[in-house]
Formats: C-alpha cells, structure tokens, sequence
C-alpha cells in the first residue's frame, strides 16, 4: 500500500528539536520559563496585538476571553455556525448559551446583513448578547469591517477565533488582530503547531495578565496557597512553546506552500465544474484548507469521492459540520439562510499540508479526475 496522504498533518523543518534540545539541556520542563516567555513576544510580534499569553489549547483561550468579559448563566453569546465546535463550546462552559449565525455566500464566514438582524430581535425578545465570536473559516477572514461596525454600533465586544487563521491578513492587518480578543490554535493539523496548544491576545494588558492568573489556578500573591477563585490548569508547557518558536520560523514558507496547493487544486478542477471559497480584494487567506464544492448536476457526491480517494490511502473529510445541525446544540436559537447546510451538503476538504509533495498532489488530483463525474 503507498504512503497514506493525511490531510493536514505536522511538518517540522529541524528547528523544533534545536529548541527543545535547549530547554531540556536547561531543564525548564515546566508550563514556565524562558521558551514560553519567548514564545508571547513572537507571537505579539507578529500578529501585532502587544499582549499575549501562551496557553494548552485554542478552546481555552476562547473559555478565559468569555470569563474575562463576565459571561455567564443567563446571557447569550454569537456565534458562526458554520465552525467547529471548539468555537461554541466554551460558551456552554461559562452556562451562557450560544446564539447560532448562516454564513454568508463568498467567504463562507458569518452574515454580517443576518448577524444585524439577530441582535436586533435578541434585542427585541429581552436578550442583550454579550459577545461575538467570528470564525476566520478555513484561514479566510471574515467580513471585518461590517462586523466591527456592528459590533461597536450595539457595543458587544468580539471575540477573534482565528484557530484557523494564522498567517492571514484583512486589509493588511493580522487575522488574530482584529477583535478585542485574538485567539490562535496550535493543534497538532493548524498551520503551525505546538503538538498541542493555543494562544490568546489582545491590546488590553489587564486581560492578558488575567488570562495568565486564571490559566495557572488563579493563585493569589502570598507564599501560601490562597485562591480567591476559581483557576484553570491552561498554561502552555515550557517545551510546547520551544517547539512553536521553532515552528514561527516557517510560518510564511507555510502559507506560500498552502496557498500553492490551493492554487493547484484550484486550476486543474475549476474546468471541471468545482467551486472554491473566494478570496475578496483585501483580503489574504492562508489557505489552511483547500475545500471543494461540488455542483448539484454532478452525479457524484462528496461522500463517494471520499471513499474512492480513501480506497487509495488519500484522507479527505466532508467540511465542519453546522453547529445547528449538532445534536448537543439543538434547540439553541439559530438565524439561517441556507448557505452553511448547502456548504456541508456538497463539500470535501482535500490533503492540504505545508509539506505535501508534487507527486502525492499529482496523485490526489489523477484520482480527482477519475472521481468526478
Ligand atoms: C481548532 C479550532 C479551535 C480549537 O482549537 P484547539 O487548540 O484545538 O482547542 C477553535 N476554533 C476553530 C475554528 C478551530 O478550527
């Protein structure tokens, strides 16, 4: 059998081992130390948010944002529908609960025309939503400018899950930027990873050093234990944040290599009768993900064309299904337009790793060209 073709697996360049050499030769196997410290500055640097802190996962950085702005029982919070569930869950996590919003058509993001009308019958109905959580789906940023206008008009601070969307930019800034939180994933199929991790930034120093208290068990200063409240074990560890640095040296060769297989997937099946997300002017994804869509008059379907590539040990995966089509979610109020089912309907995402080779690419798109009909 050849070589399985994963879909967005690990690629190490020789650079993470260096630093985790560095931090064993020290000893700092510790959510502390130097590595990690290391790794916020880069971090900062880089998406321009001046504060950041370094943390186990891109959920919890989404669960600490909520527990900053006072979410809790009783109050709702939006949400894309169209994203993966570690987007929405922390918002069960505080006991608020989620408010699900469609998709809008080219970037496959939430509808900034639906997210109005939602607040404002929210509003209508006694509810005041407390945050926004907008996806950058894929790496592809959403519509920025409108959601921001909205979100300051109704004054409801947003939260930026850009999980996916590192190295992206909208209107030359960083995707991770553009809200008042940024939020980053660095699990093990991101564009870089930690093996596991994530990050959580943002322009307000208090809330990053709070993020911080709340990820190391909320200890109060004393020498004693003393806890005043309730904390979390979410501190990245020392040793992931060695491999991330490692990792951050390679983050633009990354996009460069998946936006080239985007573009490669995109010539060869663009005749073919296949759509893909779309790229709007000033906007810049980094294609964490290349995903088809397949036309209605085509006689195969997402679900045959992913056995027939996995009958040649190539792994694809139908995209993200809808939040409110989620058994654990049913019954939360959602506002739809049918953009997200038809997506989930008639979607493939397809091999897309920064290390993926011409031959195994030349190999995927051959066994396209026999699928699709
Ligand atoms: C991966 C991902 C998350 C969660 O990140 P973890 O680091 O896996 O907890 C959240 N939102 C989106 C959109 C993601 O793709």
């Amino acid at each position: 059998m050849a070589k399985r073709i994963y879909l967005s697996p690990p690629h190490m360049t020789g650079e993470e081992i260096k630093k985790v050499k560095e931090v064993f030769e020290s000893n700092w196997i510790s959510p502390a130390g130097p590595h990690l410290e290391e790794f916020e500055k880069v971090l900062s640097a880089w998406s321009g948010m001046p504060y950041t802190a370094a943390l186990s996962s891109g959920t919890a950085a989404i669960h600490l944002a909520l527990l900053i702005l006072g979410i809790g029982k009783g109050d709702e919070v939006i949400c894309s529908s169209f994203t993966f569930a570690g987007s929405c869950n922390p918002i069960r996590y505080v006991g608020a609960t989620p408010v699900f919003i469609d998709s809008e058509e080219i970037t496959w993001n939430i509808d900034p025309n639906l997210l109005e009308k939602a607040i404002l019958d929210r509003r209508a109905k006694g509810h005041n939503p407390k945050a926004i959580i907008v996806v950058h789906l894929y790496g592809m940023p959403a519509n920025m400018e409108r959601i921001s206008q909205i979100a300051a008009d109704y004054e409801i601070p947003v939260i930026e899950d850009a999980a996916e969307a590192l190295g992206s930019l909208y209107k030359g800034k960083k995707a991770g930027s553009l809200g008042d939180f940024g939020v980053y994933s660095f699990n093990g199929n991101k564009i870089i990873t930690t093996s596991g991790g994530g990050s959580l930034q943002s322009r307000n120093e208090k809330w990053i050093q709070k993020a911080k208290f709340l990820a190391t068990q909320a200890r109060d200063v004393a020498p004693h234990y003393q806890h005043s409240e309730v904390g979390y074990n979410y501190r990245l560890s020392n040793v992931s944040a060695a491999i991330g640095l490692g990792q951050m040296m390679s983050l633009n060769e990354k996009v460069k290599q998946r936006r080239a297989n985007f573009h490669h997937y995109e010539n060869v099946l663009s005749p073919r009768g296949v759509t893909f997300q779309t790229e709007p002017s000033g906007s810049f994804s980094n294609r964490w993900l290349t995903c088809m869509i397949l036309d209605p008059k085509q006689k195969s379907t997402p679900e045959s064309i992913r056995l027939g590539l996995e009958s040649n040990n190539i792994e694809s995966r139908p995209l993200w299904k809808p939040m409110h089509l989620q058994p654990v979610y049913s019954g939360c109020p959602v506002y739809l337009q049918g953009v997200s089912d038809r997506l989930f309907d008639r979607g493939l995402c397809l091999p897309s790793g920064s290390a993926l080779e011409e031959e195994e690419l030349e190999k995927i798109l051959a066994q396209l060209g026999k699928l699709l009909e």
